[in-house]
């Protein structure tokens, strides 16, 4: 085992494979919540758009900004730590388990109480981070960064501009944000997709530094026209160090929704660096 090379073309669908298989439960339960949220926040936009248009009971009327800016998005910050974090802690984890074992190394040396914490840890982190927060000294802080609830402003923003300058009716506005791509199943099935991706490279990475036996990592893509330049990137810098960040920033991939890249392990044991492939050791392991 620990002398197969595995082709790089082999390591991208198995990874495709593994995050397909866990995520129509995740998709599932995001769009769940997607959907029981898109009621009642068609339903403040619809307010803030009469506001808007007759400028009831205001010194001024609103701008379709502000439409957008004022919605409550309140439901996120609870689902995602609640229903979300547990399922990207278990897969770390697991990830982090199998990786250990796939590159050879003695699992006696490693305390899984501690890979068990980073595990939750992790999923912790990027609920917060999927909220536009991050954890300090275990309070929740304004990071300033990407947050879903912005992305489902920005998303909105385009229905409600397109309202204002047609003249829709509230019910059509209220009706053409429940069907619009906010709160449909593909954009939940690509918020689980991405996450469960991150939980399993990150997860793998976690595995490979525990291990004691990886010293580098290098990124992968799929090799086509369609590979962002960042990943591609990322790939020209050829084995970085473990715990060096690529040129993108990123530890693992995924550099962003839609990547399709995946990495593999490098060991510091001579001359011939053995790879392992990331993508290849989740899928045995979630055949069990
Ligand atoms: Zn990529």
């Amino acid at each position: 085992m620990l002398k197969k090379l595995i082709k790089k073309k082999r390591i991208t669908s198995n990874r495709t494979k593994i995050v397909n298989k866990l995520a129509p439960a995740l998709s599932a339960k995001l769009h769940g919540f997607m959907k029981a949220q898109a009621k009642s926040i068609a339903a403040q936009v619809v307010r803030l758009y009469v506001k808007k248009l007759h400028g009831l009971n205001a010194l001024r009327k609103i701008t379709t900004q502000e439409i957008v800016d004022q919605l409550e998005l309140e439901g996120w910050a609870a689902f995602v730590t609640t229903d979300i974090a547990p399922d990207l802690s278990d897969v770390f984890k697991r990830a982090a388990v199998e990786a250990v074992d796939m590159v050879g190394a003695d699992a006696e040396g490693i305390d899984i109480n501690q890979m068990d914490e980073r595990a939750l840890s992790y999923a912790k982190d990027r609920a917060a981070e999927m909220v536009g927060k991050k954890v300090i000294d275990g309070e929740l802080v304004d990071n300033g960064g990407w947050s879903i609830e912005e992305s489902t402003r920005d998303m909105l923003r385009s229905t409600v501009s397109q309202a204002v300058e047609e003249g829709w009716s509230s019910d059509d506005l209220f009706n053409a944000i429940l069907d619009s791509g906010t709160f449909s199943p593909e954009r939940a099935s690509l918020i689980a997709k991405t996450e469960l991706g991150n939980a399993v490279e990150q997860g793998n990475l976690d595995g490979w530094k525990a291990s004691g036996v990886v010293s580098g990592k290098q990124w992968l893509t799929a090799d086509d026209d369609l590979v962002s330049d960042e990943c591609n990137g990322n790939q020209d810098a050829g084995v970085v160090g473990i715990d060096e960040e690529f040129p993108s920033g990123d530890t693992a991939p995924l550099a962003h929704p839609f990547c399709r890249c995946t990495m593999i392990a490098v060991l510091d044991d001579g001359s011939d660096a053995e790879k392992y492939d990331a993508g290849k050791l989740l899928h045995k392991l979630l055949k069990k």
